[in-house]
């Protein structure tokens, strides 16, 4: 398959070429057109096999066709990851594939000053990229709501299980729109994450590479 078959906007296929990507990886072909078509994806693959673009590129498009002004303390998109080395990295991947659309991102992670995190959310985010722990902290202190919520993706699901964040996990499930698409990505399938699809996934097209 070619990038151009996929059905991501022209912005979006730039940036892709910028980066110097010829064709789509595997879980790209797979992953792309089935987000882009609105459905849930349980997605098994590990990194390297270029799942980060399989999300971050159908996400980055559905807010540059769908574009609407978010509102204040709320986001669109969620990403959820384990750790704050890959919150940083999934940052990184989405200003290289928005760099030529207007969106707006934030990343939110522990560890760090809350002032520049509030501030951020004050405004409201197209795309938030965050650990589960501040998240929670931020939604209980009144900074961010979930009800504006479109799409959520579960990113490196197993870390996330081995990190004890199933439960913070389910709580931003259970208060986010129940009309929302899940995208659930993991190396592995424990079954606490295979109950975990079960729970909050509506009909998942499940895709291996
Ligand atoms: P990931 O599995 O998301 O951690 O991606 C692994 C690496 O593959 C990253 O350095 C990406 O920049 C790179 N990458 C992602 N998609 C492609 C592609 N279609 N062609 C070439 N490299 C890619």
């Amino acid at each position: 398959k070619n990038f151009n078959d996929l059905g991501l906007a022209e912005a979006i296929l730039r940036a892709v070429s910028a980066e110097g990507y010829t064709d789509p990886t595997p879980i790209q072909s797979s992953v792309i057109p089935a987000l882009l078509d609105n459905s849930d994806v349980i997605g098994i693959a590990q990194t390297g096999t270029g799942k980060t673009a399989s999300f971050v590129l159908p996400s980055l498009h559905k807010i540059l066709v769908d574009k609407k002004p978010v509102a204040p303390k709320t986001c669109r998109v969620l990403i959820l990851v384990p750790t704050r080395e890959l919150a940083a990295q999934i940052g990184d991947s989405i200003k290289a594939y928005g760099k030529f659309m207007k969106y707006t991102s934030a990343v939110i992670v522990g560890g760090v000053k809350m002032g520049p995190q509030v501030a951020a959310l004050t405004r409201g985010v197209d795309i938030l990229v965050a650990t589960p722990g501040r998240l929670e902290d931020h939604m209980g202190s009144g900074n961010l709501r979930l009800d504006k919520i479109e799409t959520i993706i579960l990113d490196e699901a197993d870390q996330m299980l081995d990190l004890g964040f199933v439960p913070a996990i389910r709580r931003v499930m259970a208060k986010s729109p129940k009309d929302r698409q899940t995208v659930l990505l993991s190396a592995t399938m424990p079954k606490q994450i295979r109950s975990l699809a079960q729970d909050f996934l509506r009909n998942p097209q499940e895709i291996s590479v």
